[in-house]
């Protein structure tokens, strides 16, 4: 049998997925990043940091809420919101960011770079650099700062450089290409704080741990509340960080299942969406092995989603070892049935979500029916909804006043 937490190895290998695909100049930085990641999570002073800034800052524990009239709506299962919405910066970007600028810290670095696609991990970026008067630059790409202006406006506020990416598709991809690039030529100044469980390792493992504040609050309120385990856990995937941040203190938990959803799109036929797993190869990117998008060439393939952060050709090397592995179970969810989850929630719940957990709350939808009502659901409703009512107006064709 899988033992799951004992992933990944000394390498950064989930199975054939992860590793460190980067440059020679890099290796030196990643080892030392590698060193001084293990150590502090080994140090009950670095939990204790870690612990005040969670409750104090980002606003932590998040509620676990059990939405009735969606629940009563879908006529089956009890669907549970694990609440990271309400986090300071409204997302769960801000769990990952707060760990990673306490090692950027240590390890004395004075210059933070980021990538962004729905400008969320931007935000929360800008947000940490600000509470600890670190310089910040943002790389997003152009297409992405035009359907994310209030994302764009909010990293300016906060002190932040935005820097727009027109290359390839101007899109997260682009921006990240373009971060590493920064990263490269000035190594001894400036620490990439990554936003997703991607990148070359110790990245996808670090995200994962910090993130992993999610599933462990779930677990925690799931036994005080009903007494046991969950039946399901459900979340997007972008990159896959909320999702394994939920996830991971389930994995050797066999009795729960655990359901990630990718964006479908216009549909998994049309070559419209960003459903790397479903529709993906192996190959490699952004400093790591796993599924992407790409053509016969192994050139990065389009993707298309309505959603910023669900749009990008990779996913993180753990998701595509767990989809080896048939632990986690993947499906998707189009443009058009999260537009039409995302309306469901703000008329039900009286909550605007995001449109990226509208992708699970699609998922959900449609899962929930077949349950029975002792079936209990947790999902994670990752990020609010207030930086999608423009695009979201501009798909229902609604002219705001
Ligand atoms: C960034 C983002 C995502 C996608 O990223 P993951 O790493 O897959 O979690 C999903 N939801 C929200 C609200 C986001 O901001």
């Amino acid at each position: 049998m899988t033992i799951f937490s004992n992933y990944p190895d000394s390498d950064g290998f989930f199975g054939d997925y992860g590793g460190q695909y980067v440059s020679e100049t890099l290796m030196p930085l990643i080892t030392e990043l590698n060193e001084l990641f293990h150590n502090e999570i080994a140090s009950p002073d670095f939990h204790q940091e870690l612990a005040y800034y969670r409750e104090h800052y980002i606003g932590r524990p998040s509620p676990l809420y059990h939405a009735r009239r969606l629940s009563d709506y879908c006529g089956g299962a009890a669907i549970y919101f694990k609440r990271d919405e309400l986090n300071h910066t409204g997302s769960h970007k801000i769990n990952n960011c707060i760990g990673q600028i306490l090692l950027a810290r240590k390890m004395g670095k004075s210059r933070i770079i980021a990538e962004t696609g729905a400008g969320q991990h931007g935000v929360a970026t800008a947000t940490v650099c600000a509470l600890f008067g670190l310089s910040c630059t943002v790389y997003m790409g152009a297409k992405d700062i035009e359907r994310q202006k209030a994302n764009v406006y909010r990293m300016r506020l906060l002190g932040a450089t935005v820097i727009p990416v027109s290359a390839g598709t101007a899109t997260l991809k682009d921006a990240m290409n373009e971060a590493l690039r920064d990263w490269v030529t000035h190594v001894d100044s400036t620490y990439y704080l990554i936003g997703t469980a991607a990148g070359p390792h110790p990245y996808p493992k670090m995200v994962r741990t910090f993130q992993a504040i999610i599933g462990d609050e779930v677990k925690t309120q799931s036994m005080a509340r009903f007494g046991r385990l969950p039946d399901t856990l459900v979340a997007c995937i972008g990159g896959g960080s909320n999702a394994i941040g939920l996830f991971s203190p389930f994995l050797d938990e066999p009795d729960v299942a655990l359901i990630g959803v990718e964006a479908a799109g216009k549909g998994l036929e049309t070559g419209e969406h960003a459903a790397s797993l479903s529709k993906g190869s192996f190959g490699i990117l952004h400093g790591n092995s796993t599924y992407i998008i790409q053509d016969s060439q192994g050139q990065i393939g389009h993707t298309h989603s309505i959603s910023a952060g669900l749009d990008y050709p990779g996913i993180g090397p753990e998701h595509s070892f767990l989809n080896d592995k048939k632990r986690v179970y993947y499906d998707s969810c189009t443009d058009a049935d999260a537009l039409a989850a995302f309306q469901l929630c703000a008329q039900y719940e009286g909550i605007i979500p995001a449109l990226e957990p509208s992708h699970a709350l699609g998922f959900v939808l449609r899962y929930a029916p077949q349950k029975p009502t002792d079936h209990i659901i947790v999902m994670n409703l990752c990020g609010r909804g207030d930086k999608d009512i423009h695009t979201v107006a501009e798909a229902l064709n609604i002219t705001l006043v």
